[in-house]
């Protein structure tokens, strides 16, 4: 496909505004008006529908298919909450609107949203206070850990380490070490949870804390959660929860019953709303009383007279981790998304999310290997060892169902599982969907034995088939400019530079 720069021709235009005839004044000083027009492609309306329809076609997205992508609980979007969000009273809303007072702002329906959300996550993890500023989970995480050094720092502790279990999401070392601590691994046992063992083994007094998600990454519920807890609490560690498998328990226990002082939700996981590519999403972070006077600023209050207002004077605060409100827009759907399930709508979910996940694995593991042969939760780790012995790895599966129009599910995630292949349904699909999936899973199955060579050709109908991995790693190059026709390249060029 062509950038539609290449389509720009000097002139085109799909709507012009008339040169004014009666001489309004711009109110904008003439320094800061610009010389020159943007250099933007010159096309007409239709190029411009035509160029991102096309493009919108090449998006793979849970409104056109399956998208069992673990670990991500890709559930659909329900259009109710888009159409909330599309709320003229909340779409146009200007975050900069003017202050009455310091903190007092025009916008108290949005306060109202936030504040109210605040209260609602509270409820449902069993925090005590929320902020919903980080942009991200992984922009949780550090929001998070930053409050669990300023805890420590604050009462003089001497810590240098937190723990993680072998099975973590790359964002918690990763977070840990940009916060300035040391990563300790801590090995799962053969049951897939972790090794009490082990964490006893590696428990100081300089540890800062524990990172653990609950299911765990594999999909697994570990129940020796509150022992865990009391060991880290022991030395004054703090208990970190990474909510990203929240969905398999809404309703039915809360992280802050289970111990845990801090943690992130992904409202674009758990609460229905867009993921993006890297973005847009909310990581909202929830505290106990130990780290609540850490939280970002500004938090919202509401004051005596019911008045929403904005309130920055927290002296003991981490500061600021992202501008304004946050992720408003999402954060508005996640709050639609709550108040229409309610209570029992939010636990029918995670209900049939883990029931989803059970039924794939109780109908794949004849022909899958199950590193673990126990209940799940919201997903399923299988491996594609016995596939693989016949030269068909996880990824040729993963490729064979990209032909198949279907979205592989993660592979080689967790990385304590040999050939992984994680199967996150969500609680969205239907059987019918799941037997889908489960016919082509049998399917690979038998290719793999009756035909290993066929899987080195797949993807057949994408317009990239297979990347030479390492290079892409080693050289990468996204500047498409540079791969461009010397033709268009000279086109483009004269449309703008880069
Ligand atoms: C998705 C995920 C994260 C990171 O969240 P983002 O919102 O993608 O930054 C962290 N931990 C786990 C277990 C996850 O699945």
């Amino acid at each position: 496909m062509k950038l539609i720069f290449e389509k720009s021709v000097s002139g085109r235009r799909s709507f012009e505004i008339p040169v004014s005839d009666v001489g309004i004044k711009s109110e904008i000083a003439a320094k800061y008006l610009r010389q020159e027009s943007a250099p933007l492609p010159e096309v007409t309306e239709l190029e411009v529908v035509r160029h991102y329809t096309q493009l919108s076609r090449r998006n793979y997205c849970i409104d056109t298919n399956f998208y069992p992508l673990g670990s991500c609980t890709m559930k659909y979007n329900p259009k109710f909450t888009e159409k909330v969000a599309a709320f003229a009273g909340m779409a146009d809303l200007h975050p900069l609107l003017p202050q009455l007072r310091r903190g007092e702002t025009l916008a108290q329906g949005a306060l109202e949203v936030l504040y109210e959300m605040e209260k609602i996550l509270c409820e449902i993890t069993g925090m005590d206070h929320y902020t919903m500023q980080p942009l991200a989970g992984a922009h949780g995480e550090l929001t998070g850990v930053m409050m669990m050094a300023a805890y420590h720092k604050a009462k003089g502790n001497n810590k240098k380490y937190i723990l993680v279990p072998d099975s973590a999401h790359g964002t918690n070392p990763a977070t840990a070490a940009i916060a300035g601590y040391e990563i300790i691994t801590i090995p799962s046992n053969d049951k897939g949870v972790m090794d009490l063992v082990q964490l006893k083994a590696n428990l100081s007094p300089e540890v800062a804390g524990l990172m653990i998600t609950n299911p765990n990454t594999v999909g697994i519920f570990d129940s020796d959660i509150d022992q865990i807890a009391q060991m880290v609490h022991s030395v004054d560690g703090l208990m970190y929860y990474d909510g990203a498998n929240l969905n398999a328990i809404l309703g039915r226990c809360r992280p802050g019953d289970m111990g845990f002082d801090v943690m992130h939700l992904n409202v674009h996981k758990t609460f229905s709303t867009p993921h993006g590519g890297g973005g847009p999403g909310a990581g909202p972070v929830g505290v106990n009383k130990k780290l609540a006077k850490y939280l970002p600023i500004s938090r919202v209050v509401k004051r005596d007279d019911g008045v929403f207002a904005l309130d920055y004077d927290y002296p003991d605060s981490i500061g600021y981790v992202a501008s304004l409100y946050g992720n408003f827009a999402l954060l508005l759907r996640a709050y639609a998304y709550i108040l229409i399930l309610g209570k029992e709508g939010l636990i029918e979910a995670s209900n049939h999310a883990v029931l989803n996940a059970n039924y794939l694995m109780a109908k794949l593991k004849k022909n899958f290997d199950l590193p673990f042969d126990r209940i799940c939760m919201h997903e399923v780790v299988l491996s594609a060892s016995r596939q693989a012995a016949r030269g068909v790895h996880a990824i040729d599966i993963a490729k064979y169902l990209i032909d198949q129009n279907v979205h592989p599910p993660t592979v080689y995630f967790p990385l304590t599982v040999k050939e992984a292949i994680m199967i996150e349904p969500t609680e969205n699909e239907s059987k019918q969907t799941l037997d889908e999936f489960i016919a082509l899973m049998l399917e690979a199955d038998k290719l793999s034995q009756s035909d290993p060579e066929s899987f080195h050709s797949f993807p057949k109908t994408m317009p990239v088939s297979r990347p030479d991995e390492v290079k892409a790693a080693r050289e990468l190059n996204t500047n498409y400019f540079q791969r461009l026709s010397s033709s268009s390249a000279k086109k483009v060029k004269e449309t703008v530079s880069f």
